[in-house]
């Protein structure tokens, strides 16, 4: 069994730092995938509500036979159902669906700015996890400003921000505002949903190692001491996405990686989606 990062959150609970993402699976698939990604090594699932195969991932959870201690389960609060008083319908409608007691780490997927409920809904989170129906709570898509009032207003600082970030979008300002506040950054489309694939910078590193472009990327990620959830339905990919713990890049090839960065956002803008 491959020995699987752990990253500590600030709540006390440990994290494997590579996940399997499921966004776009759709829910038939979704058991088979997480089954295999399961049997593959993976620890960490990241789902979400608005993802639709909540189900699938559940059936998956079961089929793979592993103990639920050892799995550490994602999931999150989609923007229609922010406010006081839904997060705690919603994270029992997930349960429900995923047939679980308790998520690992549920999380506000966006801020969502212009309804102006993500401090209330904040609230509900931190209820949740006093509950123990949540072991640890977080945020997605939060900038800086809305972490601020989360806390300022709160006094309860999110385990992890979860936002877009890969080598073309790299989120410095974001991860060191993170640092000095105990928050951990995890990248969503840590491969830039695979349009950083055939970047000739990165295809020069993986030929150096022997790896794949993707492999590179993802390792680029850990030894930048980032929470990292890869997608991929194919077998192949899900295990080779999994088979980076047997090398660690170079300074200098980490050095050129971090040039690429490029405020290349795939997805929307955070103060905007709602
Ligand atoms: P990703 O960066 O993980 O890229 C996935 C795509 O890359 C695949 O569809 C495939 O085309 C390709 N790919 C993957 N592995 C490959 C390999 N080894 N070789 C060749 N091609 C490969 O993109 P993603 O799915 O957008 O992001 C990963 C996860 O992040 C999602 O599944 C989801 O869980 C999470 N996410 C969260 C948010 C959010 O708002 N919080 C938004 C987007 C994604």
């Amino acid at each position: 069994m491959t020995n699987l990062p752990l990253i500590k959150l600030n709540d006390g609970a440990t994290m494997p730092q590579l996940g399997f993402g499921v966004w776009q699976v759709a829910d038939d698939q979704a058991a088979g995938a997480v089954k295999t990604a399961i049997a593959s090594g993976y620890r960490s699932i990241d789902t979400a509500a608005i993802y639709g195969n909540e189900e699938g991932v559940g059936r998956g959870i079961k089929a793979a036979g592993v103990a639920r201690s050892d799995l550490f389960i994602t999931t999150k609060l989609w923007n229609d159902r922010q406010g006081r008083d839904e997060p705690a319908k919603a994270l029992a409608e997930s349960l429900k669906k995923l047939k679980l007691d308790y998520v690992d780490l549920y999380l506000i997927h966006w801020p969502a700015p212009k309804q102006d409920r993500f401090v209330d809904s904040w609230r509900a989170l931190v209820a949740l996890q006093q509950q123990g129906l949540a072991r640890s709570i977080g945020v997605s898509n939060f900038t800086a400003a809305h972490l601020t009032r989360i806390i300022d207003t709160i006094g309860v600082v999110p385990a992890v921000n979860q936002i877009e970030l890969h080598p073309r979008l790299q989120q410095k300002p974001l991860r060191d505002f993170h640092a000095t506040h105990g928050i951990r950054t995890e990248s969503w489309s840590p491969l830039g949903q695979g349009k950083l694939l055939d970047d000739p910078v990165l295809a020069a590193i993986a030929k150096k190692y022997r790896k794949s472009t993707a492999q590179v990327i993802l390792r680029w990620h850990l030894d930048n001491q980032l929470i990292v959830i890869p997608k991929s339905t194919h077998e192949e990919r899900i295990r080779e996405n999994f088979a980076v713990f047997d090398f660690k890049l170079e300074p200098a090839d980490l050095a050129q990686i971090d040039k690429l960065d490029a405020n290349g956002r795939i997805g929307p803008d955070p103060d905007r989606f709602s």
